[in-house]
């Protein structure tokens, strides 16, 4: 039975792995069918490439901010380049998502890319109207950076305006992953998905009906609350899910430097932080790495419910 499961989960392993993008975790190991060990040891080394190999539950942490276009919700340069480089010494992994308003009128805007990804943040694609998306990629890539697959915040309305490479004055840009699946205009109480895990939307009006034959991967942040994290992850050393891979995003406002719709700061972070280094199954991943992984894992569907 054991050699069996082995064989299965190797053949998902070999066939799964059509999700690729720019930037790639490393390979996956590969345990040839012939000479397979009775159990396929849990993989540790590398956070963001973990298959879930025992039929346990990976839980995937990741971090992020949103900078709008708005000068007011703009964060100081330095203050925020201090936030990253702490939480990416927690060996949290992070990723920040900028609307054209911000990248066209921030003078810093290139040194913040610039610093921020040599500290291995990520640059996911935010951007309140469907025709920007392409342009904020493309600027990014003006101020040095490198835009991954993300959309990062989307009305749910949107999907099928996404599900095509974008351009903008010649530059193309493919979105592979969605993040923050948003029900109405702006952020209004109510209007976000604050639901937890992975799947792939079948259609606008079946968001959270997955689609085995479909490609853009939603990866749910959950609420963002520190309590909620502790709370799944709870659940997942409790064996609550069978679920191969679930994700959590932290998000930070780039200005207060705290959660969102909460007070908990740097200090509360790293509390976190080390709570979570005490669970065998947490990996910290940025949102494309989840996806990546939860491909890697065999793309089983996640979804839990927050509020
Ligand atoms: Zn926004």
């Amino acid at each position: 039975m054991k050699r069996l499961l082995i064989l299965f989960l190797t053949l998902i392993l070999t066939t799964a792995c059509s999700f690729t993008t720019a930037t790639q975790t490393p390979p996956l190991p590969t345990t040839p069918v012939d000479s397979a060990p009775p159990t396929i040891a849990p993989a540790e080394a590398t956070p963001a490439a973990a298959p879930s190999s025992n039929g346990a539950t990976l839980f995937y942490i990741s971090g992020t901010s949103h900078i709008e276009s708005k000068p007011q919700t703009w964060p100081d340069i330095d203050a925020y380049l201090a936030f990253l480089r702490q939480v990416t010494m927690l060996g949290m992994k992070w990723s920040v998502g900028a609307d054209v308003g911000w990248l066209e009128g921030e003078a810093r805007a290139a040194e913040l890319i610039q610093k921020s990804e040599a500290m291995g943040v990520q640059w996911d694609v935010h951007a309140h109207s469907a025709e920007d998306r392409a342009k904020v990629a493309y600027l990014i890539t003006q101020l040095g950076g490198h835009p991954n697959s993300v959309v990062s915040g989307m009305l749910v309305t949107e999907l099928d305006i996404v599900r095509q490479p974008l351009t903008y004055q010649g530059f193309t840009w493919t979105p592979q992953v969605l993040w923050g699946g948003t029900l109405c205009v702006a952020h209004r109480p109510g209007c976000d998905d604050h639901s937890a895990g992975l799947w792939i939307p079948l259609s606008a009006e079946q968001y959270s009906t997955h689609d085995p034959n479909g490609t853009l991967v939603r990866v749910g942040g959950g609420s963002h609350q520190l309590d909620d994290g502790r709370a799944l992850a709870q659940a997942i050393a409790n064996g609550q899910y069978a679920f191969p891979v679930i994700s959590f995003t932290l998000m930070v406002s780039p200005t207060s430097l705290t959660i969102v719709e909460s007070n908990d700061g740097i200090d509360q972070i790293a509390t976190f932080a080390n709570e979570m280094n005490s669970y065998s199954f947490v990996r910290w991943a940025n949102i494309e790495e989840t996806a990546q992984a939860w491909a890697e894992a065999g793309s089983a569907p996640s979804r839990i419910e927050m509020e």
